[in-house]
């Protein structure tokens, strides 16, 4: 049906209706008292998100746009980096980081496995001369619905003392708690239509203080994405180039909606919804991805055995007019993937599960139990 369709893939993600209506105005100037007051309150609001009282900047680009700044702005030619790699964002920063020429060692992982800390802290402590300049890794890994153990991987960063840790936490931001100043995060990147329920055209770097020490130092060519321009004219709530205003309208409705349900319930709604949407799948006879104990709160994996994970992908969207996100690369018809990222609430959930049961009554493999996904997500939601 028509302005029917429901998202559930992990970007771009629903937007709420007052978040549309903020953005359908007349852009006003960016130079005007107006706009910067918009800046203002817009970047009180993502210290409050990032729980930093640290620079938090604001790029018109998508995500990548912000990982590519994060890693130009804080290395030089040559330095050494380690990159985690467990699935294709991972894959991504390593083709950043070797396009800049980095000398970058990959810690790899199977995809739908996490990265494992220990790999990482061998490296470091190996790393006597202290020739290693960042660390570089995906927290939620969405290709995969893995959630790596940023917490533990970044312990072992400062024991090593030198490197940097910079982090793509574009499906971890606004689904789970990533304090970027308490576990002292160097470089911390994101997207405007994930989490923070808004769509693409935004990217945001945090900056903690070593990182800014790095930037003074850095010698990686860059332009568009100096992060000491925006910095800069950050101090006076304004932006180095003409910023994507109507995206600002909407960040700031979205930070408002944000700010009003409240940090630990917003993480609280996360954790819900994957736990349901784990628990409706295994109820389905639904293999999950993700290794056990690593499921992201923002996206769950499914690998679907003995059936074509992109015909009941077809089957949900034509029936059902909900878009669940496919498999990347190798897992292209093996996986499918649920977002359950952002704007997204119990019915939502409830919907998408029942319409994949009602996929594999068409598909004729109907789950032993009818309705069995729904009371396993039910139980959950209910609590
Ligand atoms: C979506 C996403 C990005 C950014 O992708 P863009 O298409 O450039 O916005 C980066 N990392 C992860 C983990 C993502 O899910």
């Amino acid at each position: 049906m028509k302005d029917k369709l429901q998202l559930m893939i992990p970007g771009p993600t629903p937007v709420p209706e007052r978040v549309l209506l903020a953005m359908a105005r007349h852009p006003i100037g960016h130079r005007s008292g107006e706009f910067q007051a918009i800046v203002a309150r817009t970047t009180e609001q993502l210290k409050w998100l990032h729980q930093t009282s640290q620079d938090v900047l604001v790029l018109a680009g998508s995500g990548t746009a912000a990982m590519e700044a994060g890693i130009i702005n804080v290395l030089s030619r040559g330095d050494k980096v380690i990159c985690g790699d467990n699935g294709k964002f991972g894959e991504r920063w390593v083709k950043v980081a070797k396009a800049y020429g980095l000398d970058v060692e990959v810690i790899k992982a199977e995809w739908g496995q996490p990265l494992d800390p220990e790999a990482f802290r061998a490296a470091l402590e190996a790393d006597s001369a202290k020739a290693i300049k960042a660390v570089i890794i995906t927290h939620s890994e969405t290709s995969t619905g893995v959630i790596n153990d940023l917490e533990t991987i970044n312990r072992h960063v400062k024991a090593h003392g030198e490197a940097l840790i910079v982090v793509d936490a574009v499906t971890s931001l606004g689904a789970t708690s990533v304090p970027v100043e308490a576990w002292g995060l160097d470089v911390v990147c994101s997207g405007s239509q994930k989490g923070y329920m808004i769509p693409p055209g935004l990217g945001f770097v945090a900056m903690g203080p070593r990182a800014w020490e790095a930037q003074k130092r850095s010698d990686l060519p860059k332009f568009y994405l100096d992060l000491e321009r925006y910095r800069k004219a950050a101090e006076g709530n304004s932006n180095p180039f003409t910023p994507a205003v109507n995206l600002y309208f909407a960040l700031e409705a979205a930070l408002d909606l944000m700010q009003d349900e409240g940090l630990d319930a917003i993480f609280a709604r996360h954790e819900r919804h994957r736990r349901a949407s784990q628990a409706a799948m295994q109820a389905l006879g639904l293999p999950l991805f993700a290794a056990e104990g690593y499921g992201s709160p923002a996206i769950t994996a499914v690998a679907p055995a003995n059936l074509d994970a992109e015909a009941l992908r077809k089957a949900v969207k034509s029936r059902y007019d909900i878009l669940l996100a496919g498999g990347q690369d190798h897992l292209k018809g093996q996986v499918f993937r649920i977002g359950h990222l952002g704007f997204v609430c119990d019915r939502d959930v409830l919907t998408a599960v029942a319409a994949i049961e009602g996929a594999l009554v068409e598909l004729g493999q109907p789950p032993a139990q009818p309705g069995a996904g729904v009371a396993a997500a039910a139980a959950i939601l209910q609590g």
